[in-house]
């Protein structure tokens, strides 16, 4: 696997500084065979390892990954923004019905998934009507009612007996799509599901018939279904579909066969639409909501390798949390080159309400750390580098022409430097009390 190879191709290489592009050029290498092999479309790997490369190079190297792993990672959050970062959720009708539309090539799994819709929307309390619009097939309806009638949804169909005033508008499904939509909001139906026809193709009249019922009952959201195992032609289909009707999300069927999800990245990212659910199957149930981190892991094939990384991050700041901790427990003083590393810490975590989280016991506290940015902190770390080893654990020592000289050497006011040496003045004090309680409570690796 992915994984196995790169674990073979890097050493734990720490602290080299920045990463070269050797390091990123390995990985990213292994990163694009890893792509071709999910079926993502060539130009779409040929777009993203560029990208990854651009971002990779120059990296600070993280302390607590080595080289590979630390391209792997970046590879994994750009994976994960270009799927759709965070779920996004349903754009609900601010009045009346909130309408579905159903788009894609024939046998992409629109059907079974108008079935699965409504099966989700009625389990979360909704009261959700099915379409059907396919009137290309003399199946279609049928096959659209058997799932309306497994999920316990109601399915508005031109057809004698369900709606019979609507009877001539069998043929044309531009005019039921329009009834139907009405017909749900005389009915109080909150969700409206409507299926359409495909072809095996794309094809112009296809296209113009889908854009007709999208133009006609002006839906909140149209999702383009497409074939997990459809390859490289998902970027020629996905293009084509954008062009032709438009849509606002996209569903990825067929995820139970062997596809790895390679298209889910090539119609992301040459649409910039995000995939919003999963089909895994052809029973109501087998549906999900798409995850975008457990899809990048899915493509590049290394679940194993993430858990690798996830771990020796956590163990390197669990590890310097320690440290931290033993320091009180032995009542040794709380230095500036802690407070440095508390920083860093805090850098390291990118969030700082994520940080404070993790750390109840931080020494600065959480009105302090909301009032920081990076570059505060970058000038806090620029001050304290500027210092000499004995001003940092004993900053008593700092006086008038220590404080101009430091100053200086890392570009910010006396003023500043004071205030920073006050904050920090704050944080020894309720270090040391925090030691005289006992220890932190909560804090990871502290003593209780
Ligand atoms: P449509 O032409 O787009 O409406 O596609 P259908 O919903 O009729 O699905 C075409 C075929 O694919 C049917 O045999 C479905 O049972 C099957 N199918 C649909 N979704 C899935 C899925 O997620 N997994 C599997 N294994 N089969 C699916
Ligand atoms: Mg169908």
């Amino acid at each position: 696997s992915l994984s196995d190879r790169l674990t073979a191709t890097f050493k734990n290489l720490r602290g080299k500084g920045r990463l070269t592009e050797a390091d990123v050029d390995g990985t990213v290498r292994e990163i694009r065979r890893a792509l071709l092999d999910a079926d993502v479309a060539v130009p779409v790997v040929r777009e993203f390892t560029a990208a990854v490369k651009e971002r990779a190079l120059g990296a600070d190297v993280s302390q607590a990954l080595n080289p590979g792993q630390q391209v792997v990672k970046i590879v994994n959050e750009e994976l994960v923004t270009i799927l759709g970062g965070e779920t996004r959720r349903i754009t609900m009708a601010k009045y009346g019905p909130t309408v579905i539309m159903l788009a894609g090539l024939q046998g992409a799994g629109k059907t079974t998934l108008a079935g699965k819709l409504a099966k989700h929307f009625k389990s979360q309390g909704h009261t959700p009507l099915l379409v059907a619009c396919d009137l290309q097939r003399p199946n279609a309806v049928k096959q659209l009612q058997i799932n309306g009638e497994r999920a316990g949804v109601p399915v508005y169909a031109p057809h004698p007996g369900v709606s019979s005033e609507f009877e001539e508008a069998t043929g044309d499904p531009v005019v039921v799509a329009r009834n139907g939509v009405s017909e749900a909001r005389q009915k109080q139906f909150d969700i409206v599901i409507v299926d359409t026809a495909g072809r095996l193709g794309v094809d112009a009249e296809l296209m113009k018939q889908a854009r007709d019922i999208r133009e006609a009952i002006n839906p909140q959201e149209v999702f383009f279904v497409i074939d997990a195992m459809i390859g490289q032609d998902a970027v020629n289909t996905a293009l084509a579909f954008q062009e032709g009707v438009d849509f606002t999300g996209v569903v990825l069927s067929k995820l139970d066969g062997d596809a790895r999800g390679g298209a889910a990245l090539s119609v992301a990212s040459v649409t910039g639409k995000p995939v919003m659910f999963a089909s895994t199957g052809e029973n109501l149930d087998d549906f999900e909501v798409f995850h975008p981190d457990r899809m990048a892991s899915r493509i590049l094939d290394m679940g194993d390798i993430l858990t690798l990384i996830e771990q020796a991050e956590r163990s390197w700041d669990k590890g310097e949390a320690e440290r931290m901790a033993q320091k009180f427990v032995d009542q040794e003083d709380f230095t500036l080159d802690d407070f440095l590393a508390q920083m860093q810490q805090i850098k390291k975590m990118g969030s700082l309400k994520k940080m404070l989280g993790m750390m109840p016991g931080a020494a600065i506290s959480r009105q302090q750390l909301e009032q920081f940015d990076d570059r505060q902190m970058d000038r806090i770390e620029a001050m304290i580098r500027s210092m000499t080893p004995h001003e940092r654990v004993a900053p008593k020592i700092i006086n008038g022409s220590r404080r101009a000289r430091i100053a200086k050497g890392s570009g910010v006011s006396v003023s500043e430097l004071n205030q920073m040496l006050v904050r920090f003045g704050e944080a020894q004090k309720m270090m040391k009390k925090l030691a005289q309680g006992g220890g932190m409570p909560g804090m990871p690796g502290g003593r209780r």
